[in-house]
């Protein structure tokens, strides 16, 4: 019996296009919209919700014999209006990047050798080899440093924190668990939720994760962090980690990092940094210096698609002594064991340096990324940003409505609108309201955070699409958005 090639109903039939042209044209037309979206970056709203019948659309039941390619494409372009708004350059919230669109050319690459980077030896497990590289002479760290990229720093700090704690219990705790002499570690009150997580999947305990207290400067206090670290050691618990972090997520904040070093030498004591988006600072001769002392810690953790701009999702954990990290994760079954002929060659295998085995050529985006644009020009945007935050914050003291809240010393400025004799209680309610109506109305999305107790409206820029003048829509929004919020709250 002769079979028609082109039934695609054939249950031998791959899932492949049945006609190679017709499915160029189907790329080629996405690549148009996603160019179009980017060009279009910076005009439009910043942030748009969703509406109603997209949402109605996204609660259909799966469509057993697939919807085919036509109307998927088309639903995948109605998606695309309603991202986060970080594209923007009237994104002020969290911590995002901004993204290129030189990322959107390496993730079709990517896709087209549907890599998988777990081990092997091919091009992508070589490309990743030489972002390690790149990054430990970037962190002046030595030869036998190690690194892993990974989906952000998140994941970056539960590596890390593993090689950490392992090595602190000499690698029984591989075998043996955590139970027994209990580990603690030391973080400011102002580090980033991450860590303690870190340390609850890690079998640690949040409670094990101390929290030190800071200064005016929202930096952590080193005596008391030597205090804590007597008293714990006197009440016979086991010190093992200080955590300084490069950039703090409410204020921006950098932690003493050459003191956290000198002290950790000391005390023998693993030194990690946060560097989720701060650490970027290292290739700005502005924020340079003010990171003196991350070159001697013991392993980084940081973020590709924050300040550097890599488009999501992209960080990466940097380790001073490669051979502990890769103790930490190796264990290779025979079968995927170390040869140096064939496709099986190319040990170590990044399966070694994290918990994952089958992995994306996530590591494809940032090698380009750094390769097209360079540390020079990636580090003018981080400096180009501090100088706008600083605007930022000469406007505030100029203006007599707005108050600064917490000093600034990379990408974040936290302000409040104060109207006289207005109660804490008020000024806290309208300074939310008016972050929510500046989302609302598309033009400009600052979030908040509290300093000392009291809510801020809190910017943050890092953003190469930010320009100065887009600070002077933002202040004028506020100044202009608060009369009527203050009368839709009653304050
Ligand atoms: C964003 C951030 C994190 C978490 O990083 P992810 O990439 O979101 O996992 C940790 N620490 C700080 C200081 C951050 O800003």
């Amino acid at each position: 019996m002769r079979v028609n090639e082109d039934d695609t109903t054939r249950s031998d039939a791959t899932l492949d296009p049945q006609d190679w042209q017709a499915f160029r044209a189907r790329a080629h037309a996405m690549v148009e919209r996603a160019v179009d979206q980017m060009e279009a970056a910076l005009e439009g709203r910043v942030w748009t919700p969703v509406p109603e019948d997209l949402m109605a659309a996204l609660q259909a039941d799966l469509p057993v014999d697939g919807a085919g390619p036509n109307t998927t494409d088309a639903a995948i372009s109605e998606l695309m209006p309603y991202g986060v708004g970080n594209t923007h350059p009237r994104f002020f919230g969290w911590v995002h990047g901004a993204g290129t669109p030189g990322g959107l050319i390496a993730d079709i690459a990517a896709a087209a050798m549907n890599a998988n980077t777990g081990g092997r030896d091919h091009a992508a497990i070589h490309v990743e080899r030489q972002i390690i590289r790149w990054v430990r002479d970037l962190f002046s760290f030595p030869e036998n440093a190690s690194g892993l990229v990974v989906s952000g720093t998140s994941m970056a700090t539960i590596v890390a924190l593993k090689v950490a704690r392992d090595v602190a219990l000499d690698f029984r705790s591989r075998k043996a668990g955590v139970a027994g002499g209990q580990l603690v570690g030391y973080a400011s009150a102002e580090a980033h939720a991450c860590n303690a997580r870190a340390f609850d999947m890690l079998g640690l305990g949040t409670d094990a994760l101390r929290r030190v207290p800071c200064d005016a400067d929202l930096k952590m206090d080193v005596a008391a962090l030597e205090s804590m670290i007597e008293a714990d050691r006197a009440a016979g618990d086991t010190p093992f980690v200080v955590i300084g972090t490069a950039g703090t997520v409410n204020a921006g904040s950098i932690d003493p990092l050459a003191d956290l070093a000198a002290l950790c030498a000391k005390q023998a004591l693993w030194f990690h940094v946060d560097g989720a988006f701060g650490g970027a600072g290292i290739l700005s001769d502005h924020l340079k210096p003010k990171l003196e002392g991350i070159e001697r810690a013991d392993s980084i953790a940081f973020d590709f698609h924050k300040w550097l701009q890599v488009n999501y999702d992209a960080g990466f954990v940097l380790v001073r002594d490669g051979a502990f990290h890769r103790r930490a994760f190796s264990d290779l079954p025979e079968y995927l064991s170390g040869v140096d002929r064939g496709l099986a060659a190319a040990s170590p295998w990044p399966v070694e340096f994290g918990p994952e085995l089958s992995r994306g050529f996530r590591a494809l985006k940032v090698w380009a990324h750094l390769k097209e644009i360079g540390p020079q020009r990636l580090g003018a945007v981080v400096t180009r940003n501090c100088q706008q935050v600083e605007y930022l914050a000469s406007c505030i003291d100029a203006h007599e409505s707005l108050e600064r809240m917490a000093s600034i010393e990379t990408s974040i400025c936290c302000f409040r609108y104060v109207r006289q004799n207005m109660s804490e209680d008020d000024l806290d309610a309208l300074n939310q309201e008016i972050v929510i109506r500046l989302q609302e109305a598309g033009i400009a999305a600052p979030s908040w955070t509290r300093i000392g107790g009291r809510l801020a409206i809190r910017v943050n820029i890092t953003n190469h699409r930010t320009r100065m003048s887009d600070i002077d829509v933002l202040i004028d929004a506020i100044v202009r958005t608060a009369p009527e919020a203050a009368s839709a709250i009653n304050v």
